[in-house]
């Protein structure tokens, strides 16, 4: 077979997303956007703007804000580095001048990072090129012959030099995939000054995270949130209770099934450590009887522990001491005020001494919201108070306060519970036949999409028999027909598909019709 031929009968390879990303489709998306447009509606009435933001950020921004100790960032981020291609990751001998060339003229555009490093790095690498290029001169073309293992050596003392030097040239910045967005709106408080705003400033955003965790119901490793801060001002526990108010009402507009809100207090940097400490000494006396992820985390992050749903745990973790006894007595106050505030609002809560949040900025109010229908990836909220994490990225002493949705699991759950049906039907399929139809057709279909209505005009002449099945199928509610009776007589046939029935309407009475069963 010739080469055209095998490559002929090689078939096309099929494409297929990523594991753990997926197509959102019709009709499922139009669920998506009447959450989204819920909660942009409910936020809105709450005082909140929306910010939009960069997808990625400097790994630096995570790694400081998340915690290096974390799950999220000790494995699960997709990191990269944003290099220019004309500088490879690794110089090849025979392109080192080139190699060279590019680093330079990439440093002066900006396009690698603009350090004294940096320039000191590619000047030694110069430097380092001129003995190289001498030593490379001096071998003979049969590098292996005997008597050239002197000039051979030389050959690859300075080769290796050079690679050494030019593996500290930083081609670029780190760069990942945002796998939240809180410190994200932390870092563009600070970047704007947000700071001279009034206080606080209430910002929202959604949109798509990353994480590399193990896919399964639920779980993605392309998800998307919503999610909410409140930055600056005060920690009076009114805020925190509002914020928790605000996304209550975003469930209940939605009519999500078996909310169960679950609050707790995990301390502050005064009194968290000690309790931590206390956690620790007693995790330490029972270490024997837990599995590898809680042992490991007795060190990293003993209060993790305390989420573990291993069955053979939940004995033991019972008995552990509990950190509302340890609360200094700002936290206690603070609690017991924010619990009193949501009562103020009618908010039901259960308080869960058990819930701590996976990331380290957390303090104080955290809470989390499951729902029905989710298994055991239930959570489809997490959220709490991080006072410190703006001062932690460069900002001046904040308080803020925050959650985030999980938008996957919300619209799962409503799904479940058969609350997540959108209409997403045509109202109006024209079926048009003739030339006369056809051009009244296409204005009837103009101004019925102005007023408002979802309209399907075929393109080409259809029989009314198959276009009344085409329409049923689109799960259109009303048929137009328009034949040349129709057009002739400026009386226009409206079929019922429901039921069948059928009546003529004068071109504007059709509309009026219409908008009457629209507001019904
Ligand atoms: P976190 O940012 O970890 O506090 O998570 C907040 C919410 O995002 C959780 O309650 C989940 O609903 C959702 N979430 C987190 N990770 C994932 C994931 N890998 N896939 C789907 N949803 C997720």
């Amino acid at each position: 077979m010739s080469e055209g031929a095998a490559k002929k009968e090689e078939k096309p390879r099929k494409f297929q997303a990523i594991r753990g990303t997926r197509d959102l489709l019709p009709p499922e998306t139009a669920l998506w956007n009447h959450v989204e447009q819920t909660a942009h509606q409910v936020f809105g009435t709450f005082g909140f703007g929306e910010i939009r933001l960069p997808i990625f950020e400097p790994t630096e921004l995570f790694a400081r804000a998340v915690g290096g100790e974390t799950d999220i960032v000790s494995k699960e981020m997709y990191t990269f580095t944003d290099g220019p291609s004309s500088i490879p990751e690794k110089p090849d001998p025979h392109a080192l001048g080139e190699y060279l060339r590019a680093a330079d003229e990439e440093f002066g555009k900006g396009e690698i990072p603009n350090t004294s490093a940096n320039r000191l790095a590619i000047d030694q690498l110069k430097a380092k090129f001129e003995e190289f290029r001498q030593a490379s001169m001096k071998m003979p073309l049969g590098a292996f012959v005997v008597e050239s293992e002197e000039a051979f050596d030389k050959y690859q003392k300075e080769w290796n030099e050079a690679t050494v030097l030019a593996s500290r040239i930083s081609r670029g910045n780190v760069l990942t995939l945002r796998p939240e967005a809180t410190a994200s709106v932390c870092r563009a408080y600070i970047e704007h000054g947000m700071q001279q705003l009034p206080q606080p400033v209430k910002l929202y955003y959604m949109g798509p995270m990353f994480r590399r965790e193990r896919p399964q119901k639920g779980r993605y490793r392309q998800f998307y949130q919503i999610g909410a801060e409140v930055l600056g001002g005060s920690d009076a526990p009114a805020i925190d209770a509002e914020v928790i108010e605000m996304v209550m009402t975003v469930f209940d507009r939605l009519e999500l099934q078996g909310v169960q809100l679950d609050i707790n207090s995990i301390g502050d940097k005064n009194c968290r450590p000690k309790y931590v400490e206390l956690l620790r000494a007693e995790l330490l006396k029972v270490k024997d009887k837990l599995g590898p992820d809680s042992q490991r985390r007795i060190e990293t992050n003993p209060l993790r522990v305390l989420d573990s749903k291993l069955e053979s745990e939940q004995g033991i973790i019972a008995k552990l001491p509990r950190i509302a006894d340890h609360l200094c007595e700002e936290c206690a106050a603070h609690y017991a005020a924010v619990k009193h505030q949501l009562e103020m609002r009618g908010v039901i809560y259960r308080e869960n001494w058990r819930l701590v949040r996976g990331l380290d900025y957390y303090m104080r109010t955290t809470f989390e919201i499951t729902a029905k229908g989710l298994g055991s990836q239930n959570a489809v909220c997490g959220g709490g108070r991080y006072d410190g994490l703006v001062e932690l990225l460069g900002g001046p002493p904040t308080k803020g306060i925050g959650f985030a949705i999980g938008e996957d699991r919300l619209i799962l759950s409503l799904q479940e519970s058969g609350k997540g049906e959108v209409a997403t039907g045509r109202d109006v399929y024209i079926a048009w036949m003739g030339e006369r139809a056809h051009a009244t057709a296409i204005r009837a279909a103009k101004d019925l999409r102005k007023a408002g209505f979802s309209v399907e005009l075929p393109p080409v002449e259809q029989k009314f028999g198959k276009a009344l099945g085409q329409a049923d199928k689109l799960g259109a509610k009303y048929a137009l027909i328009l034949g040349d009776n129709e057009v002739s007589e400026g009386l226009w046939t409206l079929k019922t598909l429901a039921d069948g029935s059928q009546a003529k309407y004068t071109e504007p009475d059709l509309l009026e019709y219409l908008h009457k069963q629209k507001a019904r």
